[in-house]
């Protein structure tokens, strides 16, 4: 897959589409200070990696905390600034944050809806591959939960799991059909360095 980086058709390009909790962070269940963004090992030279080979990094995020009125909307920018700030001492960056405010039956007023970004659709990472010019059958989605591979799936990529977060301890379902699961790895860096590798 490497090879094809700098002849992609078309002017797309492979991604990395990246849970928050428990993947890049650790999972402290609803997590909304900044005080409490802590890195997991290998996420800061995995991403730092990835911008070096111009592979696009996008986060997408489930946060029904703010649908369910437990923390303010306002609050995610302020993670994320911090996560931003913990990455560049590694020299990595983010290219494209996405979030997902929303909840079908637990939201408060407007954020009760049935949308199309909660995880497991896939809106967050359809959106993101169109803004950063990504091609979703060569790309990689991981997450700790069996939400984020099915996210991945329904958008038509590879999902892997890291057995970080809630992924330390959930079996893995492979009951979806259009699942393309590469495999549940320790960190963030082996599972990239699987797909990298394909
Ligand atoms: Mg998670
Ligand atoms: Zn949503």
């Amino acid at each position: 897959m490497m090879a094809n980086l700098s002849q992609s058709q078309s002017g797309t390009r492979p991604g990395l589409f990246l849970d928050r909790d428990g993947t890049l962070i650790e999972e402290k269940h609803y997590l909304s200070r900044p005080e409490d963004v802590e890195l997991l090992p290998t996420v800061g030279e995995t991403i730092a990696r990835m911008n070096s080979l111009g592979i696009p990094v996008a986060v997408v995020t489930n946060q029904a905390g703010i649908a369910r009125g437990y923390f303010p909307e306002s609050q995610v920018a302020k993670v994320h600034a911090r996560l931003d700030e913990l990455l560049a001492e590694f020299g990595a960056r983010i290219d494209r944050y996405e979030y997902c405010p929303h909840h079908p039956v637990e939201g408060l007023g407007d954020y009760r809806i049935d949308c199309d970004c909660r995880k497991p659709k896939p809106g967050m990472l359809t959106r993101s591959a169109a803004a950063l010019q990504i091609d979703l059958p060569r790309s990689l989605m991981v997450g700790d939960r069996m939400g984020d591979l099915e996210a991945g799936a329904n958008a038509g990529c590879h999902s892997s799991l890291v057995r970080t977060g809630y992924g330390s301890s959930i079996s893995i379902d492979f009951d979806h059909e259009s699942l393309r699961f590469l495999g549940a790895f320790q960190t963030l860096k082996e599972a990239v360095e699987t797909w990298l590798d394909l």
